[in-house]
């Protein structure tokens, strides 16, 4: 067995400095935080390889004196707490001295700083723990940290980290929520030497939001502001339509500090539970001030976790707070709404006390937002499209199924009202069935018996087939036949590398951050091969070319969004291998929803996808949920006791 030793001072160093500063990110964070509590208004922080050979971050703070420059990159080095009681009343970002120490004994750090008593300010480099230089230099008030060639001489954690815009992507995450915790000071952050974004330090969560998400964001908020028992929650949290499939634009920051607490994000999403369909989750930026003793934030070495004393109570304000603030605005929406068809406004300009965020708002919609074309989106034919092989139809909301052999005729003829209709064998059981169209004119024994001699028997709730043949009865899941169907055709269709994008006349432009935007670039091969064709457009948002199928904008946006989460992500799910939960989520979209009226072709076209699937031995949807219930005859005899 190999000897007891201590470790070198330099070998205990760089395996401390792995646990501070695991990937570029943390050394954002940590530099970031320490401008913050020197006091700064007004950060900028620029990057480049994503933070691997340099990340440069730089303050209008208090600065470090120059005799106090050295001792500041000591281990256990901090103007912040004396004595072990400070820590329960701790205000500060960071307290445990051990980030300076921790990043310079892994990089080259070069320091510049100036305190406001200094006459000139000094510039120190540190190379891998030790101090090369130190000299007198010109320079404002503040500091300036430039980290460079992070882990140069750590290769085992160097082999850890990801691509550079994967690395850039958490710099750019962590650098956004610690700006929206802090809208009092301006950030402008830099990446590879285009400007990602710059907050305008005023004050104002929403203008903060709105330079890091989007207009679309800035524009759907909730405001939240609410206190009980000295616990004040507040922030904003987006409407409806700002939420997604995943909880990445969740921001939780107590007492100023971002920190991830799961039951949080629950707690807020339970107050959303009339609001959000259960596989959504809102979007928001709280803020948790609360007594600093009533928190542990020490729980995580990397800060990003915390405990609070008083668990329940805090839990209850929140969710107290979030249903006040969509209460509150729905109220006043419908106040303002039933004022307005009294009132006709006269059509002045605006008074002089113009609304600075609207303005901030209408100069950002100058500056980056296409004038967007009216009208619907349009399906172009891919190149060399063979007419004959023509099964499907277009659908009135431009759903065109080319694989899939169901008949979606829904001439303008069809729509008008006729008695007929109404016979068309169609169980009408729920109130609730979405009518986006009348069923085609069919009746039940001119054709509803196909080839193999399945009848369909009708249609329940809008979204259960019923069918029988001979002695046999089903009822069929229409969404999970139709996903199925659909599932495997754009399974077969990307093994063999045959997926053709659908181009958009009018392309789609959704938000999305840096992480995203690199994603989509990143994965460009493999979005083609699904059928998405998109990219980079501008400052903060993605133009949507090619879709894998031509459906409403909205369900197109929601898709993509979903897909680049996943992406991110990058893991399978349940039974679903990777590619297979994003070809799912194509499939899904794409199907027909419950809780929609179909006609009779259309329900014999479904029937028939059931019987070629079962055919494969394919019985339930891509999850594993059954797509049919059968039952016989006999059950149902036996059932009202017929037999015995
Ligand atoms: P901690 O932040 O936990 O005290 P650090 O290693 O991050 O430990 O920093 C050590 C000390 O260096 C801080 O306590 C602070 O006094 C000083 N310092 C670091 N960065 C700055 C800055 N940007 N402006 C002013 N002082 C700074
Ligand atoms: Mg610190």
């Amino acid at each position: 067995m190999a000897k007891i030793i201590v470790l070198s001072q330099p070998v205990a160093d760089k395996i401390a400095a792995g646990e501070v500063v695991e990937r570029p990110a943390a050394v954002v964070k940590e530099l970031v935080e320490n401008s913050i509590d020197a006091g700064a208004s007004e950060i900028t922080v620029e990057i480049k390889n994503g933070g691997i050979t340099y990340i440069s971050v730089s303050d209008n703070g208090k600065g470090i004196p120059s005799e106090e420059l050295e001792t500041a990159f000591l281990r256990h080095a901090t103007s912040k707490i004396k004595q072990i009681e400070d820590l329960f009343e701790i205000n500060t970002m960071g307290f445990r001295g051990e980030a300076l120490a921790s990043i310079a004994a892994v990089s080259s750090v070069s320091v510049v700083s100036r305190t406001k008593e200094e006459e000139s300010g000094t510039c120190m480099k540190v190379k891998h723990g030790k101090v090369l230089e130190k000299e007198e230099v010109v320079c404002n008030y503040g500091t300036t940290m430039v980290v460079e060639n992070l882990f140069s001489n750590v290769p085992a954690r160097m082999k850890f980290l990801k691509k550079d815009s994967t690395e850039g992507g958490y710099i750019t995450d962590i650098l956004s929520r610690i700006a929206l915790s802090s809208p009092d000071i301006s950030f402008r952050y830099i990446l590879d030497g285009k400007e990602v974004f710059s907050t305008s330090g005023d004050g104002k969560l929403k203008n903060a939001i709105l330079s890091i998400y989007g207009i679309e964001h800035a524009r759907a908020l909730y405001e939240v502001d609410y206190t009980e028992h000295g616990i004040r929650v507040f922030g904003a949290a987006g409407k409806a339509e700002l939420a997604r499939g995943n909880r990445t634009r969740q921001t939780l920051i107590v007492n100023g500090r971002y920190i991830k607490n799961h039951v949080v994000s629950k707690v807020v999403e339970e107050a959303y539970r009339n609001i959000l369909m259960t596989s959504k989750f809102p979007f928001f930026v709280l803020n948790i001030n609360l007594s600093p003793g009533l928190v542990d934030v020490n729980v995580h070495p990397a800060k990003t976790e915390i405990k609070f004393a008083n668990e329940k109570e805090v839990y209850g304000i929140v969710n107290a707070a979030i249903k006040n603030a969509i209460y509150s605005t729905q109220k006043a929406e419908q106040e303002k709404n039933a004022l307005g068809s009294q009132l006709t406004y006269s059509n002045s300009a605006p008074s002089s006390k113009e609304n600075v965020d609207e303005k901030i708002v209408r100069e950002f919609m100058e500056r980056t937002i296409p004038s967007k074309n009216v009208g619907g989106y349009f399906f172009k034919e891919p190149k060399n499209y063979d007419h004959s092989q023509d099964k499907g139809a277009f659908s009135e909301n431009g759903l065109f199924d080319q694989g899939a052999e169901i008949t979606f005729n829904l001439g303008d003829s069809l729509k008008k009202e006729d008695p007929q209709i109404k016979n068309d064998g169609v169980l009408n059981a729920s109130e609730n069935v979405k009518e986006d169209f009348p069923p085609i004119i069919e009746t039940l024994d001119k054709s509803s018996e196909n080839a193999v001699g399945t009848k369909v028997v009708g249609q329940l709730f809008g979204t259960f087939i019923i069918a029988e043949k001979g002695n046999d009865a089903f009822i069929i899941d229409q969404h999970a036949a139709h996903e199925r169907k659909r599932f495997e055709i754009l399974k077969e269709d990307y093994l063999k590398k045959r997926a053709k994008g659908q181009q958009l006349l009018v392309p789609i432009v959704i938000d999305a951050d840096m992480m995203e935007i690199q994603t989509v670039l990143d994965n460009q091969d493999f979005l083609k091969d699904i059928g998405f064709f998109m990219e980079e457009f501008g400052k903060g948002s993605v133009i949507i070319r090619e879709t894998p199928f031509i459906g409403d904008e909205e369900e197109i946006k929601a898709l993509a969004l979903e897909v680049i989460a996943a992406l991110i992500e990058n893991c399978p799910m349940g039974v679903l291998s990777f590619e297979e939960r994003i070809l799912d989520m194509i499939s899904c979209r794409y199907a027909i929803k419950a809780n929609k009226r179909l006609n009779m072709l259309e329900m014999e076209g479904l029937i028939r996808d059931v019987e070629e699937l079962e055919a494969k031995g394919i019985f339930t949807c891509p999850h594993g949920r059954p797509i049919k219930i059968s039952f016989s005859k006999k059950d149902l005899e036996k059932g009202f006791k017929r037999i015995v």
